[in-house]
């Protein structure tokens, strides 16, 4: 084999709150974390050279070491001490910068392809714990489906995935800075305790309506204090037809909501359409990464 196509999903987060500042400096979550059909492609070529290659057509997405695609082989090619060249090709799908892990999507279908197109043989677990020297959303990434997560993200336990769960996402086009997001939190709002639980249940019950009443993000607070609009947004679109609940996922400012049917979201998305960066209907996913034949 010579080359491999790889989907690299986004995630969503039905919930994240903040339970403590660490003394490195990132902060203690409890998130729950969704994949969703919405997808970049990763292409990856062996090459004769010794090279890594990266390229992606997005302006905002870097071609070099510092693209977490190419930082992932990188990671890899050390570990068992050189790969040989490889080219990586992503076509961007995903909105950049917008709280739906599209990098670290990237990265671990770079793991995971390389892991099969040159049969390195390392285990899930294995990929997941280089993953997590590259990013806290990596590991997730890797895993797909439905998890409940604490550290910084990455200590991951499976939850039974939504199936096919329509969802409309939409984009106001605001790149909103996570670090600047983090320093502005207020810990004295941070959700009661037993909330993540509780969220947990509903996901393992398969209640959709519960999981609907329970999604939260503290993020939103300073999100939503810096940037009004991202608010509105979130009310008008808690407000459309069909719609059982709204959240901002991550650190924003992508919002996305839980939808009856996927008409109603295809409704809400012509809504929307023209004024918003970026909108588009999609379900929940049962994976993250997944190899094309
Ligand atoms: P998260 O939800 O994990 O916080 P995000 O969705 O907010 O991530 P990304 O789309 O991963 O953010 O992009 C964050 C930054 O990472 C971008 O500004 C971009 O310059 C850089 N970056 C590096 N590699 C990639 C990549 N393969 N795809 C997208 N962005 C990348």
């Amino acid at each position: 084999m010579e080359k491999i196509k790889v989907r690299a999903h986004a995630k969503i987060n039905l919930y994240l709150n903040v339970v403590g500042k660490r003394e490195d400096g990132y902060h203690n979550l409890e998130t729950v974390f969704h994949s969703i059909g919405l997808h970049d492609d990763v292409i990856i070529s062996k090459q004769d050279t010794q090279e890594i290659i990266v390229h992606c057509g997005h302006p905002a997405v870097p071609s070099d070491s510092s693209n977490l695609a190419y930082r992932a082989a990188e990671r890899l090619s050390d570990a068992v001490g050189g790969i040989g060249g490889v080219s990586i090709e992503i076509k961007k799908r995903i909105p950049v910068a917008a709280g739906l892990a599209g990098g670290s999507a990237n990265a671990a279908a770079v793991f995971h392809g390389l892991n099969e197109l040159f049969s390195l043989g390392f285990t899930q677990e294995k990929l997941m714990r280089f993953g997590a020297q590259l990013g806290a959303d990596v590991p997730f990434c890797l895993h797909g489906g439905a998890a409940f997560a604490t550290g910084i993200g990455d200590q991951l336990t499976r939850l039974p995935e939504l199936s096919d769960l329509p969802l409309l996402l939409l984009n106001p086009g605001i790149e909103v800075s996570t670090a600047a997001v983090f320093k502005k939190l207020n810990f004295s709002l941070t959700k009661r305790e037993n909330a993540g639980i509780i969220i947990r249940t509903h996901i393992e019950n398969g209640d959709v309506l519960g999981v609907s009443e329970g999604l939260y993000n503290l993020l939103e607070v300073p999100v939503f204090a810096q940037y009004p609009e991202i608010a509105a947004l979130k009310t008008e679109l808690s407000t459309q037809a069909g719609c059982s609940g709204a959240l901002m996922s991550g650190s924003g400012a992508t919002l996305f909501a839980l939808m009856h049917n996927c008409q109603s979201a295809r409704r809400s998305e012509s809504h929307f359409k023209n004024r918003v960066r970026f909108c588009t209907t999609t379900v929940t996913s049962p994976v993250g990464v997944h190899i094309e034949n």
